[in-house]
C-alpha cells in the first residue's frame, strides 16, 4: 500500500511513498530501543544542547516547513510559520526546564533518606493527526526526548512529508540516529506496534473514535496511554461582555486552521439579552475573512485538509439545517477544484443537531441562545466533550465562579483558547485524559520511582 501526499487546494497527488514493511518496522523499533538504552544515561546538559539545536533548525527553516504544510494539508502559510515558531518555543521551553521538572524530590519519612525519582521508560509510540502536523509532534517529542525516552512517530497518512521532515530535524540537531523515527504506515499497523514489547507507552492525538480503539489495544497489553481527542468547545458570551472584542475573537477562534482545531470554539452560547447584537457582529466578522490559496500570505481560510472530511462536515451542516438550524452564511460547497468549505454560520442550534452534539471540524459556527448565566453553563456542559472553553464577561468574580463550574480542561476568560508550553493541556470526558505541556506533560512518560534508604 502507498501513502500519498495530496494537495487539498488542487487535488493533485504530490508524492507517493511506500508503506514501511514489517522488516523496516522491526529495524525502527530495534534502533529506538537500542538508542534509548544509551540516551537515558546522557546528562541533561547534552540533551539540552541537542534540543536547542532543533529549535534553531526550526526557526531557520520556518518558511520551508510552512510551505510543506500548506501543500500537504492546506494550512495558510502565515499560520504555518507561527506554528513552526511555536515548535521552536516548546523545544526551548523543555531545554530550559526539563532538568528542574525531573529533579529528585526529597520526602520527609521515617527513612534515613527517601526521595522521588523520575526515570525514563523507553520508546513511546506517538500516533498523530494532520491538523497541526508539526506542533502536535513537537509538543510530544520535546518533553519525551528531554526526559530520556525515545519516540516512534506514526503520523497521519496524509502528511508523510511533514513526518519525514520532523525526523530529519532531530537527526540534523544531533540526536542519535533512530532515537526519534518516523514509521510511514497506515492506521492498521498501529495495533502491532502497540503490542510490540519494545514500545512502552502510547500517546494519541486524534478523534475520540481512534482514541477508544487505541486505548483498547493498549489496555490489552497494559501500556499507558495519553489521549488528546476532539472537542466541541463552548464560547460563552454574557450580557456584560465587550461584544466587539467577543465577536472578533469568536471568528478567530472558529476559523483558526480553517476551523480544524480541537480547541477551536464550536458552540457559541450567547445570553438572550445580547444574542441579536452578537449575531450581527459575528456574521460581519465571518464574512470579512478571506478564503483562498494557502500559499498566499493574505489567505485566512484555506481548504479543508481532505475532500472526504469536507464532505462529512457539509453533511453535518445539512443535517443540522434539516433539524431546524437557520443557515445565515456559507453552507455550500464552492464550485471548482479543491476541498474548500466557506465560513458558515448556523443560528437557532439546539441539542439533537450534529452542530450541537458532535464535533464540527471545519469553519462552521453554531449559535445557541441561553436564558441566563446558569443556563449558559448548563448548555456548555451538555456535551460529550470537555476540552476548552472561552468565557466573555467584564465581571472578574463571576468569571472565576463560572470557570469552576465549566467541565473542560481549560477555561480562558475574554480570550481565545490556546495551548502554551507553560500550561498543562488536555481534556476530560470524550476529549481524552492525561496532559501535555508544562511539568505535567513531561511527567506522563516517566517512572515515578520512590527510593527509601533505611
Ligand atoms: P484521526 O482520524 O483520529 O487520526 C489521528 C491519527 O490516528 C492518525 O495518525 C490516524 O492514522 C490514526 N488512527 C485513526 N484511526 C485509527 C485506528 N483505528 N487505529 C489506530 N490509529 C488510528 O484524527 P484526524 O482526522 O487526523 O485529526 C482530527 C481529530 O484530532 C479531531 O477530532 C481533533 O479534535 C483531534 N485533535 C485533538 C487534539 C487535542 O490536543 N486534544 C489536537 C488536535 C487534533 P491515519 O491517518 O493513517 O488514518
Amino acid at each position: 500500500m502507498s501513502i500519498q501526499s495530496i494537495n487539498p487546494a488542487t487535488g493533485e497527488i504530490l508524492e507517493s511513498f511506500k508503506e514501511a514493511s514489517g522488516q523496516e518496522l522491526d529495524r525502527i523499533l530495534g534502533n529506538a530501543h537500542a538508542e534509548f538504552l544509551q540516551w537515558r544515561e546522557v546528562p541533561f546538559a547534552r540533551r539540552t544542547q541537542r534540543m536547542r539545536e532543533a529549535a534553531q533548525i526550526l526557526r531557520t527553516r520556518k518558511v520551508e516547513y510552512a510551505r510543506t504544510m500548506a501543500l500537504e494539508m492546506g494550512k495558510p502559510v502565515a499560520q504555518g510559520e507561527a506554528e513552526v515558531d511555536k515548535c521552536a518555543w516548546v523545544c526551548e521551553y523543555y531545554a530550559d526546564h526539563a532538568e528542574a521538572f525531573l529533579a529528585e524530590q526529597p520526602r520527609e519519612t521515617d527513612a534515613s533518606r527517601s526521595y522521588v525519582r523520575f526515570d525514563p521508560l523507553g520508546p513511546v509510540l506517538a500516533v498523530m493527526p494532520w491538523n497541526f502536523p508539526f506542533w502536535q509532534v513537537f509538543r510530544f517529542a520535546a518533553p519525551a526526548l528531554m526526559a530520556g525516552n525515545a519516540g516512534v512517530l506514526k503520523h497521519a497518512s496524509n502528511v508523510p512529508r511533514c513526518a519525514l521532515a520532523i525526523e530529519e530535524i532531530f537527526r540534523e540537531a544531533g540526536f542519535p540516529r533512530g532515537l526519534f523515527a518516523t514509521a510511514l504506515v497506515g492506521s492498521s499497523a498501529v495495533a502491532a506496534l502497540i503490542a510490540d514489547p519494545r514500545i512502552v507507552a502510547v500517546t494519541l492525538t486524534g478523534s475520540d473514535s481512534a482514541g477508544s480503539k487505541i486505548a483498547e489495544q493498549a489496555g490489552r497489553v497494559l501500556k499507558k496511554t495519553v489521549l488528546e481527542l476532539g472537542g466541541s468547545d463552548p464560547f460563552i458570551v454574557l450580557a456584560d461582555a465587550d461584544l466587539a472584542a467577543a465577536a472578533r475573537t469568536a471568528a478567530d477562534a472558529r476559523l483558526v486552521n480553517s476551523g480544524q482545531s480541537c480547541i477551536a470554539a464550536k458552540r457559541f452560547i450567547v445570553v438572550e439579552a445580547v444574542a441579536d447584537q452578537f449575531l450581527e457582529r459575528f456574521l460581519a466578522e465571518l464574512r470579512s475573512r478571506r478564503m483562498g490559496d494557502p500559499l498566499a500570505r493574505e489567505t485566512q481560510v484555506g481548504p479543508q485538509a481532505r475532500g472526504d472530511l469536507r464532505d462529512s462536515l457539509h453533511k453535518q451542516v445539512e443535517e443540522s439545517v434539516k433539524r431546524g438550524a437557520k443557515l445565515l452564511l456559507g453552507g455550500e460547497i464552492p464550485a471548482g477544484k479543491g476541498a474548500f468549505y466557506p465560513p458558515t454560520l448556523l443560528a437557532a442550534v439546539d441539542k439533537g443537531m450534529p452542530a450541537f452534539d458532535e464535533e464540527t471540524f471545519g469553519p462552521v459556527a453554531a449559535v445557541i441562545r441561553a436564558k441566563d448565566e446558569a443556563d449558559a453553563v448548563r448548555l456548555a456542559n451538555d456535551s460529550a466533550f470537555g476540552l476548552g472553553a472561552s468565557l466573555w464577561t467584564r465581571d472578574r468574580a463571576r468569571a472565576e465562579r463560572m470557570a469552576k463550574q465549566i467541565e473542560a480542561g481549560a477555561v480562558f476568560v475574554n480570550a481565545l483558547v490556546k495551548s502554551d508550553p507553560r500550561l498543562p493541556f488536555g481534556g476530560i470526558k470524550r476529549s481524552g485524559y492525561g496532559r501535555e505541556l508544562s511539568e505535567y506533560g513531561i511527567r506522563e512518560f516517566v517512572n515515578i520511582k520512590s527510593v527509601w534508604i533505611a
